[in-house]
Order: C-alpha cells, then sequence, then structure tokens
C-alpha cells in the first residue's frame, strides 16, 4: 500500500495567543471537532438495509421550495421572504434514488475523511458560510481510515470515492457534497474523531435527527435569512436507516455503545448555528457523519493506536456494506484492515 503521507513525528503543541494567526486561532477554537451533541442518545434498534442499488439513475433534481425552485441541476435555494422566521431550504422532489448508487453490481460510496489541509472559508451559494480547518492528529488519523475502509470496500466490489486525494488536501464542504452528488453515491460517510472526548463518546449522526416525543424536527444550519432547512424526506429517511446499522457495526466492532446523536453548532462561531453537519445539509445523497471519541486519558494530543483505527475502520466498513450490501463481504477484507493501518504508520 502505498503511503499517502509522511511518517508521523511527534508534534509539538504551541499555545497560540489569541487575535493572532487566525487560521490557526480557528483551528484552537474547534479543536474539538463538530461533536457537541445533543439530546440525549436513543437507541440502535432494528433497521433495514438501504434500497437495494439499482441501474443508473438520473440526477437529483430540485422540487419546488415554498418560493418555487427552477428544476435542473442541484441546488441550495433560498426563500428569503416576509416570513418571520425565512428559512431556505435544501430540497429534492421525493426521490426513489435515495440509496441507489448507479450500477447493480458496483455500488458507489463515497468516503469523506474530515479536515482541510489549510483553513478555508467560503460561501454557499445560500450564504451559508463554508468553513473547514485543519485539527491533529485526527486529519491524520481519519484520512489513513478512510483509505483503508475505501480499500477494503474496493476489494469486496464498491467503487468508492474519497472526498480528498491526500491528508493535506484542502476541500470545501460544498464540494464535499458535490462528489457525493456528481456520483449518485449510495452513501457517505463522513469520518472524525475527536480528542477532546473521551471513549465515551462515540457517535453518528444522521441527516433525519433525532425524534423528540415521538416526532422529527427540522434539520438546519444558519441564521436569519440564510437559515437553511434539510427537506428530502427520502434522503434522511436512508441516511437513518444506514446510521443504524453503521452504529451497530460500531459498536460491535470497538466493543463499547456507538449512539445516533445529534450535532449542536449554537455558540460556535464562525460556525453556523443548526444541528446538521453542513456537508449533510449540502448534499443530495444519504449522508452518515461519524465521530470517535479520542481522547487517551489526560492528553489531547495522544494519537490513536493501530487497534483503536483498526476497530474504527472495521466498524464503519461492516456498517456501510451492511447498509448498501452487493453480496460480497470477504473476511479476508476485514483481516486487511489491521494490515493497511499498520502499513501507513
Ligand atoms: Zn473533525
Amino acid at each position: 500500500m502505498s503511503r499517502a503521507r509522511s511518517p508521523r513525528r511527534p508534534r509539538l503543541i504551541v499555545p497560540v495567543p489569541l487575535g493572532l494567526a487566525p487560521g490557526l486561532a480557528l483551528g484552537l477554537a474547534l479543536a474539538g471537532c463538530g461533536s457537541v451533541p445533543s439530546a440525549g442518545p436513543a437507541p440502535v434498534s432494528t433497521a433495514t438495509a438501504l434500497p437495494a442499488p439499482t441501474t443508473a439513475t438520473a440526477p437529483p433534481t430540485v422540487a419546488a421550495t415554498p418560493s418555487g425552485t427552477p428544476s435542473g441541476k442541484p441546488s441550495v435555494t433560498s426563500s428569503a421572504s416576509a416570513s418571520a422566521r425565512p428559512s431556505a431550504r435544501v430540497s429534492t422532489r421525493p426521490s426513489s434514488t435515495a440509496g441507489s448508487g448507479g450500477a447493480t453490481s458496483h455500488p458507489v460510496i463515497v468516503i469523506d475523511p474530515g479536515h482541510s489541509g489549510r483553513s478555508i472559508r467560503s460561501r454557499t451559494v445560500n450564504g451559508l458560510l463554508d468553513v473547514d480547518y485543519p485539527n491533529q492528529p485526527e486529519m491524520r488519523e481519519v484520512f489513513d481510515v478512510s483509505s483503508c475502509v475505501a480499500a477494503g470496500l474496493r476489494s469486496d466490489g464498491y467503487r468508492v470515492l474519497l472526498t480528498k486525494a491526500h491528508e493535506s488536501s484542502s476541500v470545501s464542504l460544498t464540494e464535499r457534497a458535490r462528489i457525493a452528488d456528481r456520483a449518485h453515491a449510495a452513501l457517505a460517510i463522513s469520518v472524525h474523531d475527536d480528542h477532546s472526548q473521551g471513549p465515551t463518546f462515540q457517535a453518528v449522526y444522521s441527516q433525519l435527527g433525532l425524534t423528540v416525543d415521538g416526532r422529527h424536527h427540522a434539520m438546519w444550519r444558519g441564521r436569519g435569512s440564510h437559515r437553511t432547512v434539510f427537506d428530502q424526506p427520502s434522503v434522511a429517511r436512508a441516511s437513518d436507516r444506514a446510521a443504524r446499522l453503521i452504529a451497530r457495526a460500531r459498536s460491535r466492532a470497538e466493543g463499547r455503545p456507538v449512539r445516533l446523536a445529534e450535532e449542536n453548532f449554537a455558540g460556535r462561531p464562525p460556525l453556523e448555528p443548526g444541528n446538521l453537519a453542513l456537508v449533510q445539509l449540502l448534499t443530495h445523497r444519504p449522508w452518515v457523519y461519524n465521530e470517535l471519541g479520542a481522547r487517551a486519558g489526560g492528553s489531547t494530543t495522544s494519537e490513536l493506536t493501530v487497534a483503536q483505527e483498526t476497530a474504527y475502520a472495521q466498524g464503519l466498513l461492516d456498517g456501510a456494506e451492511a447498509a448498501v450490501p452487493n453480496g460480497d463481504r470477504s473476511p479476508a477484507t476485514r483481516a486487511s484492515l489491521g494490515r493497511c493501518l499498520a502499513a501507513r504508520r
């Protein structure tokens, strides 16, 4: 296995004074990754697999929003109006394409390793701030895990795209979402870990969110006229089904509970407030966002062990294949994960 990055080396953690180096300050402020869950853990219950992949599908299209939307390529449309709480909606027609991934025997899975090599910020078409930043040691770890899960999926007959070519690549969240959309991915999974959180924090986030009093609520980001609601029910349901399967597989592989949870971006500027990862909001494909509590003892900088990375990779591989079955799950693929991750050190 070729190595996509330089060998790991001891890292110095240097305090950065506030007001200096905006990119660094941003990185520090966000070092907790994206992992402030809200609400309690939800039980991981029996779930069904995503719809079986079908033959090539048409691109997702945009359904009418409250203000009406031209059909055509996926877009985020604003419905800024005189309403008291204007909301844009990311919307597709209720789609039979959710969960389909192209050719029957080779479904597409997109793997999204968290973070970018440099701090980047732009605006989505709807005016939401699209922010990404480096975060080590997480960025190295999740790129390795993602690369080895990708290798495993490919050896089991899947077509796999990574949203980053290299660990140090900088790719906006908008572009990451587009990669999955263009590929008509059956499933996309974001891979993160969080060194500010201990091992009891293991989370999986879907585009459906959690139920409150038996009901689902809006999944959204942004404030004022930029407030954007995820309004793709069939995609959200497919994401929820996949999230449950991935949570179960990760629980088994990691030997500890991995729970469905919901994010809370309130009070974390420059991140937009809301409860859904931006990449999940912007896409038209089922997307599951994973976090792994990675703190070791009192250290927030100790790297994951190969065994920990392997367990994470195993759960992601098993969960993705359960969510998008293609009838070919090789034990050899699982055995190779540890070798793959060890080789990347
Ligand atoms: Zn992260």
